[in-house]
């Protein structure tokens, strides 16, 4: 495949304007925690009569480092230098069943450092036997969040998740399941929080108490946090209330709870 080399020179500044991309990999998955119950690619995909559980390589799989064979910017990227990716969001990108694919989508990661990656795990148990030779202490554009959709799920994974060598940790309580204390669990090593509640025709309730409540443990340690979406069913003050789908995240973001950095995550697994 041909690439982008530039030896000995600096290559021409873009002047196409970064994108936001999805960039879905790989696609299936299998269930591992009370989080994943309703997820809606699970929804998605059984409508349609597929197995969700098989995962299976996209057509999309070398997407950042395809190259435009035509037009204008001929010999470039096709995703312009400086875009943001959303990286695996139709299964888990440390699945066991990608194993033999991983190594190829972190040389392609490597590849576009000038570009940022972002990714969300279940799995941290295997982030650390499947990282690149060179990751080091973490690659500086790459992201790898945890997800810890109750207490429980936060006191298994965040031990593991914190010894992990990476630049930068999020974690995702999405779908919230419960009050979550982050205080024991190493919250002033973390970056960001995001908080959601659930959607779909199935979702648990969230309780807008357990939301101000992480939000109160990152204003506390300077950590950022986003309250993503209200979910399906929101329960305030004991009040129980039925959120459209289409009003999730609108009442979310009125809601003005975020704090620092902006919240550019769109539907995601599990939600
Ligand atoms: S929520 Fe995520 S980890 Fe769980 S089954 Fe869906 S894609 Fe996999």
């Amino acid at each position: 495949m041909e690439r982008q080399i530039h030896l000995f020179e600096e290559p021409a500044p873009d002047p196409r304007p970064p994108e936001t991309v999805t960039w879905n990999l790989w696609h299936g998955c299998t269930k591992v925690s009370p989080g994943c119950a309703h997820c809606y690619m699970f929804r998605r995909d059984e409508g349609v009569g597929r197995d969700p559980r098989v995962v299976s390589k996209t057509q999309a799989f070398d997407l950042p480092v395809r190259i435009l064979r035509a037009g204008e910017f001929r010999g470039r990227y096709r995703i312009p230098v400086g875009s943001h990716f959303y990286t695996c969001f139709s299964s888990d990108f440390f699945h066991a069943d990608a194993d033999g694919w991983r190594p190829a989508a972190w040389d392609m990661i490597r590849e576009r450092a000038d570009c940022s990656f972002f990714m969300i795990t279940k799995r941290p148990e295997r982030i650390g036997d499947h990282l690149p030779p060179d990751w080091g202490e973490g690659w500086a554009h790459v992201t790898v969040a945890v997800t810890c959709e109750n207490q429980a799920m936060a006191e298994k994974r965040l031990p593991v998740y914190l010894a992990l060598p990476l630049k930068h940790r999020a974690v995702m309580i999405e779908p919230m399941l419960s009050a979550v204390d982050l205080r024991s669990n190493g919250i002033a090593r973390i970056e960001s929080v995001s908080v959601g509640g659930e959607s779909g025709p199935d979702a648990r309730p969230c309780d807008f108490a357990w939301v101000l409540d992480v939000r109160e443990q990152c204003a506390e340690n300077g950590v950022a946090f986003s309250y993503h979406q209200t979910g399906a069913r929101l329960v305030k003050d004991g009040r129980e209330y039925r959120i459209p789908r289409a009003k999730q995240h609108e009442q979310a973001r009125r809601a003005n709870l975020d704090l620092g950095g902006t919240d550019r995550l769109g539907e995601i697994p599990g939600e």
